[in-house]
């Protein structure tokens, strides 16, 4: 990106909504058009997946049900927020104070997050806060919802793809780079069923929004992907900067 792209990114501030399916690369993208235009990257699905751990760790699941009620009495307890850790060097997500920011990628999270990710009550609760970090503009947000619900009225929309495959094989190198322990097997189960779960729910399902960029990325890598998003935003904010 050269300067005068540089200066027009913060200059005319948009809103960038990443959605897709899961363990498709969203964050990898999202994260990178962030760095590259000096926006603030959010990560909605770090605050349902924490809302997961908080019913997991409060006895809020029982026999793999959500004890939707308990959850209800005690929403407004959850304090979900973003943090600088400057050991790490990065931002965490935190629950109540505590960094949960690697406890909320297990299997076991990803398991349970659709426990709670299609409760209504949730979804307003998180939804207003991502809205409330996006108010400022200059936000790249990946979610499920993000184009459709929380920003219908963001400048880029971009809507990833890939085969489940593919992602699956992806999210397990990831987790076993990560040391942890787990089967290809159960990664893609999960997927799989991540996948129905977020397609099917009543609330605020995954949709492709008819303004988005569809992007399939089975067959291109990271860098790809990146230079095709990065065309897109930057037409988008040539248009912005002439209006
Ligand atoms: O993006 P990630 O895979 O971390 O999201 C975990 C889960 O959180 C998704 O499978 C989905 O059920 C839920 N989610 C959502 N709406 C969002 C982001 C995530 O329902 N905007």
């Amino acid at each position: 990106m050269c300067v005068a792209q540089a200066y027009f990114a913060r200059v005319n501030r948009i809103t960038i909504a990443v959605d897709g399916f899961s363990s498709c690369g969203k964050s990898t993208l999202a994260k990178q058009l962030a760095g590259h235009l000096g926006y603030t990257y959010i990560d909605s699905g770090a605050m349902y997946r924490a809302v997961a751990l908080y019913v997991m760790e409060n006895g809020l699941v029982k026999d793999g049900k959500l004890d939707r009620e308990g959850l209800l009495r005690v929403m407004d307890g959850i304090d979900i927020r973003f943090q600088h850790d400057p050991l790490a060097n990065k931002s965490v997500t935190t629950l109540n104070g505590r960094n949960v920011e690697e406890r909320i990628r297990s299997m076991e999270v990803s398991n349970h997050v659709t426990l709670v990710s299609p409760v209504p009550e949730v979804r307003a609760k998180l939804v207003k806060l991502q809205q409330a970090f996006g108010r400022e503009k200059g936000v790249v947000m990946d979610g499920r919802d993000i184009g459709t619900v929380v920003f219908p009225d963001a400048e880029v929309k971009l809507y990833m793809t890939a085969r489940p495959e593919v992602r699956a094989q992806r999210r397990y190198q990831e987790l076993k780079g990560k040391g942890a322990e787990v089967e290809y097997a159960s990664v893609l189960e999960n997927i799989r069923q991540r996948d129905l779960d977020d397609t099917t729910r009543k609330a605020d399902p995954l949709t492709k929004a008819p303004d988005a960029f569809e992007i399939d990325n089975s067959d291109i890598t990271a860098e790809e992907q990146f230079v095709k998003a990065l065309d897109i935003v930057l037409e988008v904010l040539a248009r912005v900067g002439q209006e």
